[in-house]
């Protein structure tokens, strides 16, 4: 199959008229959604799982702790469960970005557009639905992916070369509620990643607001088995060895895209700075790769 199936359909989605849109949305999603058996086994590989209680059906055990309840479509393809330990009632979108999404057809194109870093607005208009509506799916999909990274990122381990880099953020309240109360101290994200490009983010509070002025705007450093680099380097092999590049390239980028956004919510910080690490990680899969790896931590 074409590779740029995906790049062509969405460009036809930005530039059609209202009606059109729906129709290519929905072949969209058609030749490149998920189905709901490919949901379920990814969800739920050895047992189903009930979301409120975790509890599971035991393999031999003839009382079932979960069991099949009808469906909850009426094309009869979503299962529904009832769990009798906590008699709660899912089905198979319960517990993951499908959840309630009355128009469940346009995630894709939308996580499409978040992939590639587009706005908020600008996403609305191109898949004609609210702004609003864009915003909380944006929100759901950050929420999974701080809830599900463990699945996708590797450790970093502290005998392998380890860069790492240090930006210091004044919190911003950006779109955050009146009553919403956030720390009034300075905001240290540090990334730190290896050789292999695995990496991890760590966000500190410091004790007090230093002025903006004196605030880190990014510096990074190297170790080697856990011991820094030596501040002057004078062979030519260990100056290529003890290089700050990969995690210069995610400390950059996070500040150039923080500034695009002109800043976002302190309790975001960590949550965008997880998102651009993952950008950074899917960047060498081509479109329907990266919507399907981004689906599958959303579940
Ligand atoms: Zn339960």
């Amino acid at each position: 199959m074409d590779q740029n199936i995906p790049e062509k359909l969405i460009t036809m989605i930005i530039n059609s008229s209202k009606e059109r849109k729906k129709r290519l949305i929905e072949e969209f999603e058609q030749r490149f959604g998920l189905t709901v058996e490919a949901i379920r086994d990814k969800k739920h590989p050895s047992h189903i799982t009930c979301p409120r209680c975790r509890i599971q059906n035991d393999g031999d055990s003839k009382d079932r702790h979960i069991v099949a309840y009808g469906y909850a479509d009426p094309n009869k393809t979503r299962r529904r469960f009832h769990c009798k330990n906590c008699e709660l009632r899912f089905n198979d979108h319960t517990d993951t970005l499908f959840h309630c999404k009355k128009l469940r057809h346009y995630l894709l194109p939308f996580l499409e557009r978040m992939l590639n870093g587009i706005s908020i607005r600008k996403t609305a208009t191109d898949l004609g639905v609210s702004p609003t509506t864009i915003h909380s799916w944006r929100k759901t999909v950050l929420h999974y992916i701080e809830k599900n990274i463990h699945l996708v990122r590797r450790e970093l381990h502290s005998s392998d070369i380890i860069e790492s880099s240090t930006r210091e953020f004044k919190p911003s309240r950006k779109g955050l509620p009146a009553g919403r109360t956030i720390p009034k101290t300075t905001q240290v994200l540090q990334f730190h990643c290896n050789r292999l490009n695995h990496w991890e983010v760590l966000l500190t509070s410091a004790n007090t607001l230093k002025p903006r002025k004196e605030m880190i705007k990014g510096e990074s450093h190297v170790l080697v088995n856990r011991v820094p680099a030596p501040q002057r380097l004078t062979a030519p092999a260990d100056r290529l060895l003890h290089h700050t590049r990969n995690v210069r390239q995610l400390d950059e980028g996070f500040a150039a895209t923080y500034r695009r956004m002109r800043g976002v919510a302190q309790p975001n910080l960590f949550k965008y700075a997880l998102w651009h690490c993952l950008l950074m990680q899917l960047n060498r899969l081509n479109t329907k790769e990266k919507i399907h790896e981004l689906l599958f931590l959303c579940l």
